[in-house]
């Protein structure tokens, strides 16, 4: 295929911290002229079939889709999934292990927010949660903005839900290994997501690009709501320099919060290999 294709591979629905239903992501995504579409619930996919089946509807090829949260030398870091097979047990069983944390966290999280005045936290961002193995940092924002704490999401993570706030709790997601195993095991390609938002050194940043590859990684996110257009021509040739796949998506959560709309980013550099490319076997 080519690289002149509207693929919007990276959004998030009611299943992790989206605001819209997959149906509704989909109808959006056709809307918006997208051709081939991912829906990537975070280290969930539990809306894969009715994705698969909305994008049908829609008219839309389908690539299967997951953000997983792995701990890379003590910073989070997303590697996103697709064109595995949603039922895959061990991935799946991965994912359901990834999720086990998040439960305790939150309410340390809401513990901390207490310190600092705010109370009820848990139970006001349980409010927003639409998958009770899902409750995430977006859900404390969307309360907080709610209850009138902060004017917008953004601030909320500024003030509150960053390292060295009072509703950051630190966490041990998954290893590196272990998703770009869970992913390549179940038939799909792994991608590093936004790798400009992890602020590493320039050695850190090779050290996750090799150890990545080395454990079979295929692409990375060059183009993303993520980035800015500088770091789409960086990123492009860091690409290129390790071997990468490019991969495209805006990362849409919600009408109301994202400032990047399902199939709006500009078209991926005609001199980088497209993921689907790398799919063609997998799209539905
Ligand atoms: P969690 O997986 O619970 O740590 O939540 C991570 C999610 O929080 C990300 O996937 C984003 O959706 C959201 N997020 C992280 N940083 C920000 C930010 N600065 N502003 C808005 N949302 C953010
Ligand atoms: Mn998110
Ligand atoms: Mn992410
Ligand atoms: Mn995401």
């Amino acid at each position: 295929m080519t690289s002149i294709l509207n693929a919007d591979l990276h959004c998030h629905s009611v299943v992790s911290d989206g605001t819209l239903t997959p149906e509704e992501l989909a109808a959006r995504a056709r809307t918006n002229g997208v051709e081939l579409w991912s829906l990537t619930d975070h280290d969930e996919i539990g809306g894969q079939h009715r994705a698969a089946a909305a994008a049908k509807t829609q008219g839309m090829r389908y690539l299967t889709g997951t953000e997983i949260s792995i701990t890379f030398i003590g910073k989070t870091v997303h590697i996103v999934g697709l064109g595995f097979d949603a039922d895959d047990l061990a991935l799946k069983q991965g994912l359901m292990q990834t999720r086990g944390g998040r439960g305790q966290r939150a309410m340390e999280m809401s513990d901390g927010l207490a310190k600092v005045g705010i109370h009820g936290a848990y139970e006001g961002a349980l409010k927003f949660v639409g998958n009770p193995e899902l409750i995430s940092r977006t859900h404390f924002a969307r309360y907080l903005v709610e209850s009138g704490v902060c004017k917008e999401t953004n601030e909320v993570f500024r003030k509150y839900l960053t390292e060295g706030k009072p509703g950051f709790v630190e966490h041990r997601w998954a290893t590196l290994k272990d998703a770009v195993s869970w992913i390549t095991g179940a038939g799909g390609i792994a991608v590093i997501a936004h790798p400009a938002r992890y602020k590493f050194t320039a050695n850190e940043e090779y050290a996750l690009f090799t150890e990545f590859k080395n454990h079979g990684g295929r692409g990375v996110e060059v183009v993303t709501g993520s980035h800015t257009a500088a770091e789409y021509v960086t990123y492009g040739e860091t690409a290129r320099e390790f071997g990468l796949a490019a991969s495209r998506g805006s990362d849409f959560h919600s009408p109301d919060e994202s400032h990047t709309d399902l199939g709006t980013l500009p078209y991926l550099s005609g001199e980088l290999t497209p993921v689907w490319d790398l799919l063609t076997d997998r799209i539905q």
